[in-house]
């Protein structure tokens, strides 16, 4: 069996390094990582630079890149032949709940996933600076056991999270779903030595959803959570909600060319355009104006129907927006 590991923490993370002792008991091991620090990139995908590599020692690659990068290069170039297993880890720190989809170490197994290989993000969520990766091993060993003998669903990667002993402990291993995370929305303004002002994003206090069933719960109460989770972003239940979108509406392009030529004209008679002209659609509506059109409710009908309507702030940015490029 040939496994692919990388990670986010860096080529020369402690977490990695771990986590290939365990791989390696399993079948032979390329190291495809990131030759920096990339927690927190998601799934990003280097398009606009060189990416460099190095064989800093046989089999363990750096690449200047993102996990994904890693997973890309090493799945299609660098290994002599398509892996049986992409693994990513063990990260310092959680990835429960949304952190999956900020999480370098999910984004680089995810990619795995994409390329239609079984995948497994593993990290270890400590209850101290102490991170003792190696005393998470007996977890791996388990979970990669399981894969190997009931395997992966297709399309579906396991994102596997471990109390450390300083956080609880351990009681047994629990499949559950993704929990809701919130961090504090700090953002610590400092000034450089040059005088110069920066931000940093902090959010390092955290509430989270402590049901058993979720990841961040089982975590807590000792047990490693292993949760499934897919690319598929789409919101298939939002689907009822939307249909009135489908109607047939203001026809935009046709109405901006319109404007336009009547601007040009000063105010003149509409030139015949691409479903405008005479006889064409009655000027729409403002987007934002209440509307008397049946298929099409206004915010406020929205409301009394109890869907969610667009966050404010939201809405005004949107609209801002429209203003800037219909000036
Ligand atoms: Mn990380």
């Amino acid at each position: 069996m040939l496994i692919l590991v990388t990670n986010d923490d860096g080529i020369v993370a402690p977490g990695l390094k771990a986590l290939v002792a365990v791989a390696a008991r399993f079948g032979e091991v390329v190291v495809v990582a990131p030759e920096a620090e990339r927690s927190g990139v998601s799934h990003a995908i280097t398009l606009t630079e060189p990416l460099r590599s190095r064989e800093i020692a046989p089999r363990w690659w750096s690449i200047s890149g993102t996990p994904t990068d890693c997973v890309f290069v090493g799945v299609n170039h660098i290994l002599p032949r398509r892996p049986d297993l992409v693994l990513s880890g063990k990260n310092r720190g959680p990835n429960l709940g949304g952190d999956v989809l900020y999480s370098g170490t999910v984004g680089g197994a995810m990619e795995g996933t994409i390329q239609r290989l079984p995948a497994i993000a593993f990290s270890l969520v400590s209850g101290t600076d102490d991170y003792p990766f190696d005393a998470a091993a007996a977890h791996v060993t388990h979970v990669l056991e399981q894969a190997a003998r009931a395997g992966i669903p297709q399309g579906v990667m396991l994102n596997v999270n471990m109390p450390s002993p300083s956080l609880a402990a351990f009681r047994g291993y629990r499949v559950t779903r993704l929990g809701t995370r919130f961090y504090s929305n700090d953002v610590i303004s400092r000034t450089d030595p040059r005088g110069g002002s920066y931000f940093w994003i902090g959010g390092t206090r955290v509430t989270m959803e402590m049901d058993p069933e979720t990841d961040c719960g089982a975590v807590h109460d000792g047990f490693v959570s292993i949760t499934p989770i897919q690319p598929d972003l789409m919101a298939h239940a939002a689907l009822p909600a939307l249909a009135a979108y489908a109607k047939s509406g203001p026809r935009f392009g046709a109405d901006r060319s319109a404007t336009a030529a009547r601007s040009r004209k000063g105010g003149g008679t509409r030139p015949a355009t691409r479903g405008g002209g005479q006889g064409g659609e009655p000027r729409p509506p403002p987007i934002d104006a209440p509307s008397t059109r049946p298929g099409l409710p206004s915010r406020g009908t929205n409301q009394r129907r109890g869907l969610p309507g667009p966050p404010k702030a939201l809405f005004h940015r949107q609209r801002g927006m429209r203003a800037k490029e219909e000036p």
